[in-house]
């Protein structure tokens, strides 16, 4: 049976700043909490435990201000983060369950991974790991800026639901976007899954391409440098998210001041495609691209074409 996990993270970290960070973890997870819903998006019952810190000494102040969680009740109360990861492990992969993480933003899971390398527990998530991003759902259905991110509390204000327990509490924060989530418009939003890039693909074999309605989104694996990345053809390739039709470019691929790339190809069938490509630093060492096709109209040709011209101009008088 599917069930869908919605889980919330609160973290710490350095309490004196950068210098203090420990790379392998500037974010230490210091309570969990979870609902978990039946395929209905019925509520089935809930995980919640305070972690013990272990990492950072003390509590970071802003940290303090969102969740008023001081170290010594963490001490008292929170339990070893293996023990607790278990015991999430077992509740979450019950016999016959089919777990899909929701979260409210995009870093959860990966936190939640970092600090299991951390603490050398085995990754028990599938892979490739898909999840329901609710905010980004949120704005789908609710907003009309398709790139806003309302924090949780504007988004339950906003609904005007009931508030019963505090934000930043891990386990009303899962609460609360619980029931954001059985507000949506699931039905017609299912197919927007997003992609944790946590682990990235290793090999050509683990290399990740999906298909949207109005895009693709293709994943490589690791090169070890950014030239020897964009000189890779299937890197480089624009397919068309309705035909699969391998596409002859309008505008080649150019990188902007961000470095991030982009292109323009053409389906005869579907119209203009423009390609994005960012590249991103892999856990190991190296990097790979995150690269989306997306079918885009005549305005946005025209705004890709005099970007390129200004980036052209821009260089050759500096
Ligand atoms: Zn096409």
């Amino acid at each position: 049976m599917r069930t869908y996990i919605v889980l919330d993270l609160e973290w710490n970290q350095s309490p004196i700043g950068k210098e203090g960070a420990v790379e392998a973890i500037p974010f230490e997870i210091i309570e969990i909490g979870a609902v978990k819903l039946d395929e209905n998006l019925e509520y089935m019952s809930k995980f919640h435990e305070f972690i013990s810190p272990v990492v950072y000494n003390d509590i970071h102040h802003r940290i303090y201000e969102l969740v008023h969680i001081d170290i010594n009740y963490l001490r008292d109360k929170g339990k070893k983060f293996l023990s607790v990861i278990g015991k999430f492990k077992q509740w979450c992969y019950m016999e016959g369950q089919e777990p899909m993480f929701c979260t409210w933003g995009s870093m959860d899971l990966s936190e939640l991974q970092r600090n299991m390398a951390y603490h050398k527990q085995e990754n028990f998530f599938e892979y490739p790991l898909f999840y329901y991003d609710i905010q980004k759902l949120f704005t789908l259905d609710k907003c009309e800026d398709p790139k806003e991110r309302l924090p949780l509390e504007k988004a339950v204000r906003f609904l005007g639901l009931p508030i019963k327990g505090e934000f930043h509490h891990a386990l009303d924060d899962a609460y609360y976007t619980s029931l954001l989530f059985s507000k949506i418009n699931f039905e017609a939003l299912k197919v927007y899954k997003s992609l944790d890039l946590y682990r990235s693909p290793d090999s050509k074999e683990e290399e990740i391409y999906v298909k949207f309605p109005e895009y693709a989104k293709y994943v490589s694996r690791g090169f070890s440098s950014r030239e020897v990345l964009m000189e890779d053809k299937t890197v480089k390739d624009m397919l068309c998210c309705k035909c699969n039709r391998m596409l002859r470019k309008k505008v080649r691929w150019f990188v902007d001041s961000q470095k991030n790339y982009y292109c323009i190809a053409q389906c005869p069938e579907h119209g203009y495609v423009r390609g994005k490509i960012r590249i991103r630093n892999k856990q190991s060492k190296g990097y790979y691209a995150i690269k989306t096709m997306r079918l885009v109209g005549k305005k946005e040709l025209d705004f890709i074409k005099t970007k390129k011209e200004q980036l052209r101009l821009r260089r050759k008088n500096t």
